[in-house]
């Protein structure tokens, strides 16, 4: 099960912009984000939607193209489903603070199967440490794996890969040279720079 309570009680809904956790319609087809983080570390969360929440992981060099490149991608609280449209600036000390974007987002199917090749619920495959979705983003399209490899003993650490398929590329380089929301256009920068100007609490994100 999901730990939105967690994640609720480490917000204050009244000095946060991010969104409540709401529920999607049924029948919606199920959704992937990738939301660039500038914060006190650099990163892209990806998040999957299963089980009525956006299971999570913070990828510190986000998401590869190159199916010889593993990038770590450290489990982090689940969220609810409507923070996956979620991007503008954070104050510092709230919930890792800095700035967020829609760096990628469109629906994903689900590719993990069991020995029987019978389709496993994303949310199993997630518990049991294997999941494989087929993402369909503006910037990511095809096959990526996930797996709980603990990497150097820790518990959180997974790694994810690009599956070998027609979306596999090794010449591009999406999270350097396409850093521009899909959603608004902003980058994390311009997002910073907006705030600064606004005035908002916290650190300009550099
Ligand atoms: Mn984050």
């Amino acid at each position: 099960m999901g730990d939105l309570e967690a994640y609720r009680r480490r917000r204050e809904m009244d000095v946060t912009p991010e969104p409540p956790g709401e529920e999607r319609e049924p029948g919606d087809r199920p959704l992937f984000v990738i939301q660039e983080h500038e914060a006190s570390s650099h990163h892209w969360d990806l998040r999957l939607e299963a089980d009525g929440v956006l299971k999570s992981w913070a990828v510190p060099k986000g998401p590869a193209t190159d199916p010889d490149e593993q990038r770590l991608a450290i489990r982090t609280e689940d969220h609810p489903l409507d923070y996956a449209d979620f991007e503008g600036h954070i104050p510092q000390d709230e919930y890792g603070g800095g700035e967020v974007v829609v760096w990628d987002i469109g629906p994903y199917r689900n590719l993990t199967t069991d020995d029987d090749g019978e389709e496993k619920p994303v949310a199993v495959a997630v518990e049991q440490g294997h999941v494989e979705v087929w993402l369909e983003g503006e910037k990511l399209r095809g096959g990526y794996r996930l797996v709980h490899a603990r990497v150097g003993g820790e518990e959180d650490n997974w790694l994810l890969q690009k599956l070998d398929d027609d979306g596999a590329d090794a010449r591009r380089n999406p999270t350097s040279t396409e850093p521009a929301s899909v959603l608004s256009g902003r980058t994390v920068e311009e997002v910073a720079a907006e705030a600064d100007e606004a005035g908002e609490p916290g650190e300009a994100g550099s």
